[in-house]
């Protein structure tokens, strides 16, 4: 009989980067969203503008940290594309310049 290639092949079991504990996450999320308020009080601009966001995701993407999969940050847990555009939010590991 001849060895032909299986035409439905067993999906890979790739396991998904280990993010943070959900007290972790819990704590990052309250942090920013607490900095993100006091911003809007005291200087009223939570967002970042568009230079300062596609910066922070061009750093994102070339750090090993990224999961370019969910978009989100292994160190933090924080879905990047939402994170990046409060003005308050920080990398966890200092990367961002703004
Ligand atoms: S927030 Fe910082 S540590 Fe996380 S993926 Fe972006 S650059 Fe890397």
């Amino acid at each position: 009989m001849e060895n032909t290639p299986n035409p439905n092949p067993a999906p890979e079991n790739k396991q998904p980067p280990a993010m943070p504990s959900l007290l972790t996450m819990a704590g990052n999320l309250a942090y920013t969203a607490g900095a993100a308020v006091t911003n809007a009080v005291i200087h009223q601009q939570v967002m970042t503008s568009d230079n300062v966001y596609n910066k922070r995701l061009e750093t994102c993407n070339s750090c090993d940290a990224y999961d370019k999969e969910q978009w989100r940050c292994t160190k933090c847990g924080c879905y990047m594309r939402a994170k990046a555009r409060m003005i308050a939010a920080k990398c966890p590991l200092s990367k961002w310049t703004e």
